[in-house]
């Protein structure tokens, strides 16, 4: 199996993620206030950065700002901006770590993450990296890069897919499949939003199925070359289903299990055994899942 560390916001994911920012809270949860505390590079309790990480900063990490929270370190320009991030970054460190079901941290030092403001630099950083053009955002490992436009917020939008994927790495060492990578990032990026916010999530999920055949999904090495989106929520959804309709307690069991290199076929059947007894009626139930409610009846 191959996991492609190297995570890029889809299309689909952006828009979720910049629904959900868009919305005004109607019930504010309880949250520590942001304690983004800024510091000289100097003074940074962990400055030992990875390839994109040296490649972002440059030979004079001087010239940005920077600052850290309990699990982060940052590199920014706007204090503002990089204050939003860095309380969501943890209120996302707390939910993942709770779906999860993990107590134990593998990692001390912390991810850091970088905050362009400036669409030049980081058209500069994103070429050095061999980024797309219209990838805006990229988590490698422990590190995490996003464009956050000047007045658009656009950093907070993106962070919920990306800083799963770095959050995620903390917590499981070897690579995933790619639906399961890609599928707990997108639920998170709604899940983990919605319960920050105190927002009604199901107001935020599709109602309609998604068509992507299982199989396939399964064991997907690459991003399709079509159909990406559909790809995307049909991760989602199988993610969505194994943490919500299922006991939740294995679903860490299962994560370990693929991640120690058994397929997902396998494993879902080894861990689910009690629920399903073959493939076939894992599918069937999937499908259940995925189909839309019934109509309701005109009067
Ligand atoms: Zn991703």
């Amino acid at each position: 199996m191959i996991l492609l560390r190297l995570a890029v916001v889809a299309l689909a994911a952006t828009f979720i993620s910049h629904r959900a920012a868009g919305q005004t809270p109607a019930t504010r949860a309880t949250v520590p206030a942001s304690a983004l505390v800024e510091k000289p590079w100097e003074k940074l309790s962990h400055k030992k950065l990875m390839e994109f990480g040296e490649k972002a900063l440059g030979a004079e990490p001087q010239a940005w700002k920077h600052g850290e929270t309990e699990h982060f370190v940052f590199h920014f320009q706007e204090l503002a901006d990089a204050q939003k991030v860095g309380e969501l970054a943890e209120a996302y460190y707390r939910q993942v770590q709770m779906d999860l079901g993990v107590t134990q941290d593998r990692l001390t030092r912390k991810n850091h993450v970088f905050i362009f403001n400036n669409g030049n630099e980081w058209q500069k950083f994103a070429k050095v990296v061999r980024l797309d053009d219209w990838v805006m955002g990229v988590a490698r490992r422990t590190e995490l890069f996003l464009f956050s436009p000047q007045e658009s917020r656009f950093a907070t939008g993106a962070l919920g897919h990306e800083i799963t994927h770095c959050i995620f790495y903390r917590f499981v060492s070897n690579p995933v499949p790619l639906w399961l990578n890609e599928g707990f990032a997108e639920f998170e990026s709604v899940h983990a939003y919605a319960k920050f916010r105190g927002l009604d999530e199901t107001r935020y999920g599709s109602r309609r199925p998604v068509h992507y055949p299982l199989k396939q999904l399964l064991s997907a090495t690459k991003y399709p070359k079509e159909d990406v989106s559909k790809f995307y929520a049909a991760s989602e959804r199988l993610v969505r289903f194994l943490l919500t309709q299922q006991d939740r307690r294995k679903f860490l069991p299962f994560v370990q299990m693929v991640a120690s290199g058994s397929k997902s076929e396998d494993a879902l059947l080894f861990i689910y055994h009690d629920s399903f007894k073959s493939f076939a009626a894992f599918a069937a139930a999937f499908e259940t899942f995925n189909r839309p409610p019934p109509p309701r009846n005109e009067p």
